[in-house]
């Protein structure tokens, strides 16, 4: 029997950067011993206070995750002044995904796309785990179609800071209005919302809520889904983030801005995408949805048509 040797920062060799996000650089890196590709994410830590061992634990939990449709860790490696996350290599992330495609992805790749999110998200609640950062950035893609959650358990080990360590503005396009109000008991119901609004911007090829502050994300959200007051939403004048003097908009019909989409999408989407956390469908639920019954036949109907052009 071989002892596992413990991987070390020199079994990887570092290649060039794939991306930055909230709090690391993520870079492509070869496994020396085994050839294989991985994704090496470097976390920025604050030399003084180091590695929170709050955050330790809480990334080793995410080792024991193992999903279809989360991105796999392979391994932890934390020497003094840096910490390296080794993932799975994926080919992008779905923002870059859709910029590649002009923005238009049809209605299948959409399908199948949002399955396999609430799939990952599903699973992650039902270990109770929030991701708490759903974005086009945090989806990735690899060449054969899947689509796994990254970046997820980082949110709860160091908390969403308000810019990212390249000075960026995290953004609140995906944010719920619960938490965007200042909710603090939020639970679950957070990704939904995040899942609605990547629903809407694969269907739109462009942001649902492209807020600049927070009251501006607030307000565009109100002016699609109607002003709630404490009639539509008991509870809500109670939220720190409340304000009396809301304007006051009218609930729109989505299907005006969703010309291509059906009524089993217009309304797994308007459950999605419920002001009042607790009117928002859970994750297994959408999975049930009438919406997804075809997309067995549409996978197939996809592959047909690959396979012919092949
Ligand atoms: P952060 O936690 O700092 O937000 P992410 O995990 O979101 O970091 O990664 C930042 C970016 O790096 C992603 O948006 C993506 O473009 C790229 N990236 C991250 N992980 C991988 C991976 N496993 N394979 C390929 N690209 C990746
Ligand atoms: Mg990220």
């Amino acid at each position: 029997m071989t002892a596992s040797i413990p991987p070390q920062q020199n079994t990887f060799q570092r290649l060039e950067k794939l991306g930055e996000g909230t709090y690391a650089t993520v870079y492509k890196g070869r496994n020396r011993q085994t050839g294989e590709m991985v994704a090496l994410k470097e976390i920025h830590i604050d030399s003084e206070e180091g590695t929170p061992s709050t955050a330790i634990r809480e990334i080793s939990l995410m080792k024991e995750l193992s999903h279809e449709n989360i991105l796999s860790l392979y391994d932890i490696i934390h020497s003094e002044n840096k910490l390296m996350l080794v993932f799975e290599y994926m080919d992008k992330d779905l923002k870059k995904y859709m910029d590649t495609r002009g923005n238009q992805l049809d209605y299948t790749t959409i399908k199948d796309f949002m399955h396999q999110l609430l799939l990952g998200v599903a699973f992650c609640h039902q270990n109770r785990i929030l991701h708490r950062d759903l974005k086009p950035q945090n989806l990735l893609i690899n060449t054969k179609g899947q689509l796994k959650l990254a970046d997820f358990g980082l949110a709860r080990a160091f908390g969403i800071p308000v810019n990212t360590f390249s000075h960026e503005v995290v953004t609140l396009w995906y944010r719920a209005p619960d938490v965007l109000l200042g909710s603090r008991t939020y639970n679950t119901s957070i990704d939904i919302w995040s899942a609605g609004c990547i629903m809407a911007e694969m269907s739109m090829g462009h942001p649902l809520f492209p807020g600049s502050t927070n009251e501006d994300q607030l307000q565009k959200i109100f002016r699609l889904m109607g002003t709630p007051s404490e009639h539509s939403w008991p509870g809500i004048s109670q939220l720190p983030g409340y304000k009396p003097d809301l304007p006051v908009y009218a609930t729109q019909e989505l299907s005006l801005l969703f010309p291509r989409m059906n009524n089993l999408g217009l309304d797994l989407l308007n459950r999605m995408l419920q002001l009042r956390p607790e009117m928002r469908i859970s994750a297994t639920d959408a999975l049930h949805h009438p919406w997804f019954s075809d997309l067995p036949q549409l996978r197939y109907q996809m592959r047909q048509r690959q396979q012919r052009q092949q």
